[in-house]
């Protein structure tokens, strides 16, 4: 498959003030259907799911069930074979939509060397925003601001190749926050981090959601999803479970590795207090807040 920087579009289709601040998008699917050309299997079958602006979608599945696919339809890199999906009320299959739709919505994958477009580290965060038709005090802000951000700043004259797996990583996230999206799609991006890159680039997420980003995170991880608002299963191509993410985690430990799952454990930790009577089961799975509950035992 061609690298994602090889399907991206140079454009400059619309003015600069249109993507001053991050809002969150609005992402939906009507009857979304999905089929690879030449493949007789149907991997997206009818999915409805409909993502408010600001939300933030844990969306879990095994190898193979689809995810992938649908966020590519998200950014219009595949559009629906039948159904549909609007991004903000676009339509994605607009054709001339398409670049106002992919500054909207972005994907950090899982190898950051499918994303990095430059050889400098401050040219490759500045690929994004020059492709937008800033103007080039606005691209020097946005590329401090992104780099600054993922911790990159200090390394920004460097070359690319020099930079370690954790930080080309952060590096494609960089030139994504740099675009200032709406909605921030990550597939399993940070599976290729160890322990400490993967707390930073989830605080990272963190930042992103709260300045309004929608965040939409496909990962293996529970204890990664913690943050989310709202957990969606994928199997075989069909939604098999959604509701809230408290809720997902409230499922039993063994049910839970039933579907495939292992349960983190700050939420089987709740699970075991809430089972002893010690703290209510409205608790949330944090260990601040249970923390909190068992010091007014006290
Ligand atoms: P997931 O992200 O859940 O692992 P994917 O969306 O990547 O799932 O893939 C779903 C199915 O589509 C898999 O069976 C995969 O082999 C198939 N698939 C993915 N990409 C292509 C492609 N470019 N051509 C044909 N089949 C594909």
């Amino acid at each position: 498959m061609a690298p994602v920087s090889a399907m991206l579009p140079r454009w400059r289709l619309y003015s600069w003030s249109n993507n001053l601040m991050s809002s969150g998008t609005t992402l939906y699917l009507k009857g979304a259907e999905f089929q690879y050309p030449d493949t007789e299997k149907k991997v997206l079958k009818g999915i409805d799911l409909e993502i408010r602006a600001g939300e933030w979608i844990a969306l879990l599945g095994p190898n193979g069930s689809g995810k992938s696919t649908l966020l590519k339809l998200f950014n219009a890199l595949l559009l629906p074979s039948q159904g549909c999906c609007f991004i903000d009320g676009i339509n994605t299959n607009e054709t001339k939509s398409v670049e106002l739709i992919r500054s909207k919505v972005s994907i950090v994958f899982q190898n950051p060397e499918d994303q990095i477009v430059a050889s400098v580290v401050e040219e490759d965060t500045a690929f994004g925003p020059e492709n937008l038709g800033l103007p080039s005090e606005e691209i020097v802000i946005r590329v401090k601001d992104a780099l600054v951000g993922v911790g990159l700043w200090e390394k920004r004259k460097h070359a690319v190749s020099s930079l370690s797996g954790g930080q080309k990583q952060r590096l494609a996230l960089a030139g994504v926050i740099a675009i200032r999206p709406g909605s921030l799609l990550l597939d399993e991006a940070m599976s290729m981090l160890d322990p400490a890159s993967r707390k930073s680039f989830l605080d990272l997420i963190k930042r992103e959601h709260s300045s309004g980003s929608t965040i939409v995170q496909v990962t293996h991880r529970l204890d990664e999803i913690l943050n989310s608002d709202r957990t969606v299963v994928v199997t075989d191509g069909q939604i098999s479970w959604q509701g809230k993410t408290e809720n997902f985690l409230s499922i039993s430990e063994n049910e839970l590795k039933n579907m495939g799952f292992a349960k983190p454990p700050v939420a089987v930790l709740k699970e075991e207090l809430v089972k002893s009577g010690i703290i209510p089961g409205s608790t949330r799975s944090d260990i601040r807040e249970i923390r909190k509950k068992l010091c007014l035992l006290q």
